[in-house]
């Protein structure tokens, strides 16, 4: 749909094969937030796709027990210097390059979904993969830039997703608290981890602030902060009491009283789930506060 949007009004053919034999593997029972953006990218209402799908809204994640994460952490060294990244680094242009124009003498194949691999089969970033490599091979195109460095940039776009994607859902196995059999223990003493894993590790166990290299997208790639944030601190993961900085003036202003008090309060605010998915508003057309991660 990303393709047909995008091409199809260029005179671009699109064709589907599907086969009679081979079914589709996979559903896609829960979704990333990228998901709303996908439709709004299609112009394609929240109120009209929800119930077609027949789907609901998960909103609530509840973390309990401590992990014993220190002592099977592998010994890590926090580093300011920045990572060696080769892709925040210019790339050379190759004099193959051409630029301004698509040669479409000059097949380009792309594997996207389980033909391009998958971390966890069931994992339901999958969907977010075709998706964010959809959009990123319709921008390639709309550039006209098919260059054999176009495509290691693209790739290299695509890698970084996947390895910061593979990160992510190692800490979930990482941090885990189960130690009722060896496979969860043993993904709880697992010190095989990336470099960029350590350094993320490091920074928050020392205390340090793990934002700005996250925000650079230099560690914990394809996730936005707080979503680092809400996996180790869900987990019960903190630095010890000792690498604990007292709160800054401006950190102390927040009080968790008054946050929790807030919070409940304005729910009071909103309708029950069920009374939302039965009467899911159409999105507002004027120009409004909208506020999702995109
Ligand atoms: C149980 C389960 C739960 C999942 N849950 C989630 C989730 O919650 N969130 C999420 O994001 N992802 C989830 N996934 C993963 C996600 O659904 C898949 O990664 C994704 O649907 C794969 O899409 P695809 O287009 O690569 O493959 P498919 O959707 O399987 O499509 C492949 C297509 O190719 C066709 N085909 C195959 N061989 C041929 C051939 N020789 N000739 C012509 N056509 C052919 C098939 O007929 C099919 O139409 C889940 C997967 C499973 C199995």
């Amino acid at each position: 749909m990303i393709f047909a949007n995008a091409l199809i009004r260029k005179g671009i053919e699109i064709e589907v094969l599907e086969s009679p034999t081979v079914g589709i593997i996979g559903v896609g029972e829960g979704s990333t937030p990228w998901r709303r953006g996908f439709f709004d990218g299609l112009g394609i209402e929240e109120s009209e796709w929800m119930p077609a799908s027949d789907a609901t809204y998960k909103c609530v994640r509840r973390m309990v027990d401590q992990a014993r994460f220190r002592e099977l952490l592998p010994p890590v060294r926090v580093d300011a210097r920045q990572p060696d990244d080769d892709a925040v680094r210019p790339q050379r242009a190759r004099a193959s390059e051409r630029r301004g124009r698509v040669d479409a003498s000059q097949p380009v194949l792309l594997a996207v979904g389980l033909a391009q691999g998958f971390i966890e089969p069931l994992e339901a970033t999958a969907l977010l993969f075709i998706q964010r490599t959809a959009m990123h091979f319709v921008e390639f195109l709309e550039a006209g830039d098919l260059s054999e460095s176009a495509q290691d940039r693209f790739n290299q776009r695509v890698n970084d997703h996947f390895e910061g994607t593979r990160d992510y859902i190692v800490t979930h196995y990482k941090t885990n608290t189960r130690r009722d059999t060896e496979y969860w223990r043993a993904n709880a003493a697992n010190t095989n981890l990336s470099d960029s894993l350590r350094q993320l590790y490091g920074l928050w166990m020392a205390g340090k602030s793990i934002a700005p290299d996250v925000g650079r997208q230099v560690i914990g790639k394809g996730y936005p902060v707080f979503s680092w944030y809400c996996i180790m601190s869900g987990m019960g993961i903190f630095p010890d009491q000792k690498d604990l900085h007292p709160p800054t003036a401006a950190e102390n202003r927040y009080s968790m009283e008054e946050i929790d008090n807030l919070l409940t309060r304005s729910a009071q605010n909103f309708p029950g789930q069920r009374e939302t998915l039965t009467n899911i508003p159409p999105k507002n057309r004027e120009r409004s506060l909208q506020i999702y991660f995109w």
